[in-house]
């Protein structure tokens, strides 16, 4: 599907008006166009009038096929008469999204709860309000008439920066402490929907030891630059592929690895691992978790729907997810999280319930919802056309009924992250007990500190501790370059760190 922008010639403009178009309709286009370009199915006329006082903005969408049309006006005046060019495109751009987004809910009668807000953590917005000092009601106010938000959403959004507070006190002075994400690049065999460094760890024993050797020296050396600098470690998180599809020997040495190298772990607040894929737990990987004082595990059902679990490439049983808790639980682990994902092919609302059902036996400490994103590089993606999944009003009956379920039993939501290509443009959200929530989870959701990735695949987000400024760097994806670079990739970092914390005086 095509749509030809007129009227506008500021190319700024295209990409937020594409993405407000992704809302609502799969692989559409938006393009420049002039008299000559040929008709396409849609056409948006933008008009600006810019006067001393204020501006007008006026958008007509025209659907050629049924010949409908739609138009909406947005009068402002300037906040002050010596407004930045920058700042006067800002709000020009904002108000043309407004009219652009009303005039799609009129032409299609969906209204996007999530307004035009496209990026993926909306209670950073939040949460930077309150540290501003905003009241809360202002606050509000502001996200709703500036993005359009839905109160629906913003009350979810509300609820969640609060458990996170009430979790983490001290959550906009963590600036000064990082915490670890490590990356085990290999699984059982591969998802479908997956995007993840995960390799097929069968047959690959050589690949395996190098990349360990890697990554126990990226620990040590990471390890000693933090112990140099006194810088603390708020919390380390296990992900991957699934961490626990290493032996059990091997997970025992990494983690003396991390005891031994990185600073006072006994004093760090979280420890998960990611225990993803149930035919990776074993009693004796289990036993090596309890001795290393790690009690915080994921086992993903994803779906209690056995077809399900085919269709979608998981080598394992239901049976084996549940048998897996339980074994986890007789030997101690006191914090486990549970993955459900909505939307995966062939379920619907019954699929759904059952696994909800499920869920009731064994009540895990926490659960995460996620919402299906078709993801490019995924097999799934690649090869869309064999995988059916419900529409839109379903994936949202079914987003409703996990959360009503999870209020039911006890259970609040403390983060949210929203997708690219998500379906029905909804969001993941993990519930927990209260008192059990994921510390990792909301330091990596709100941006507020470091994390530094070591690994496979994982890429370190480093946060100024003074501006909040952000910075990435990836570790490769694939272990071969990996086993080959680790030592380049680890100065790398530790470059970036030195620069990032050297005006933090370093603690005696
Ligand atoms: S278990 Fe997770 S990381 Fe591994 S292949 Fe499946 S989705 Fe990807």
């Amino acid at each position: 599907m095509k749509m030809n922008l007129y009227g506008i010639n500021d190319e700024r403009l295209v990409r937020p008006l594409q993405l407000i178009a992704d809302l609502f309709y799969e692989e559409c286009e938006v393009q420049w166009a002039d008299e000559t370009t040929e008709e396409m199915d849609f056409s948006i006329t933008v008009d600006i009038q810019r006067e001393k006082t204020g501006f007008q903005v006026d958008v007509i969408l025209k659907n050629h096929k049924s010949g409908t049309k739609q138009t909406e006006s947005s009068a402002r005046d300037w906040p002050s008469q010596d407004l930045s060019d920058k700042d006067a495109f800002k709000l020009i751009k904002r108000e043309i999204s407004r009219c652009f987004l009303k005039t799609l809910q009129t032409e299609t009668g969906i209204v996007q709860k999530w307004g035009f807000l496209t990026g993926i953590r909306p209670t950073k917005l939040l949460h930077k309000e309150m540290q501003n000092g905003t009241p809360i009601q202002q606050a509000h106010q502001k996200l709703k008439e500036e993005y359009m938000i839905q109160d629906e959403k913003i009350d979810l959004m509300q609820q969640i920066v609060e458990r996170q507070l009430a979790m983490i006190p001290d959550l906009y002075s963590l600036k000064n402490e990082v915490s670890i994400y490590i990356g085990i690049p290999f699984c059982p065999t591969k998802c479908a929907y997956c995007t993840f460094p995960a390799y097929a760890i069968n047959g690959k024993q050589g690949k395996v030891d190098s990349f360990l050797g890697g990554l126990h020296f990226e620990i040590r050396k990471i390890g000693a630059w933090l112990k140099e600098k006194g810088i603390n470690i708020t919390t380390i998180y296990y992900g991957g592929g699934t961490p626990t599809s290493i032996t059990a020997e091997e997970m025992d040495l990494l983690y003396e690895e991390m005891y031994t190298s990185f600073p006072d772990v006994k004093n760090v607040r979280e420890i998960t691992v990611e225990a993803g894929r149930p035919d990776t737990i074993t009693p004796a990987k289990l036993e090596v978790l309890n001795k290393w004082n790690i009690d915080r595990i994921s086992i993903n059902p994803q779906s209690y729907t056995q077809e399900t679990l085919k269709a979608i490439g998981r080598h394992h049983t239901v049976e084996e997810t549940i048998e897996k808790f339980w074994i986890a639980r007789e030997h101690g682990m006191k914090n486990i999280n549970m993955d459900l994902i909505i939307g995966l092919p062939g379920e619907g609302t019954a699929e759904l319930a059952h696994s909800l059902e499920e869920t009731e036996k064994l009540m895990p400490e926490s659960l995460t919802v996620h919402t299906l994103s078709f993801k490019r590089a995924s097999e799934m993606t690649r090869h869309k056309s064999r995988y059916k999944v419900a529409d839109r009003p379903e994936v949202e009956r079914m987003m409703d009924m996990a959360s009503e379920w999870t209020k039911e039993h006890g259970y609040v939501p403390y983060y949210l992250y929203r997708q690219k290509n998500i379906l029905g443009n909804l969001e993941n959200v993990g519930y927990a007990f209260p008192g059990q929530e994921s510390l990792y989870n909301i330091m990596i959701m709100e941006e507020m500190q470091t994390i530094i990735g070591l690994g496979c695949g994982a890429s370190s987000k480093f946060v100024h501790p003074e501006t909040g400024k952000i910075t990435r760097f990836a570790n490769p994806k694939d272990p071969k370059s990996y086993n080959e670079g680790f030592e380049h990739y680890t100065d790398e970092k530790i470059k970036i760190l030195e620069e990032l914390f050297s005006s933090v005086p370093a603690k005696k």
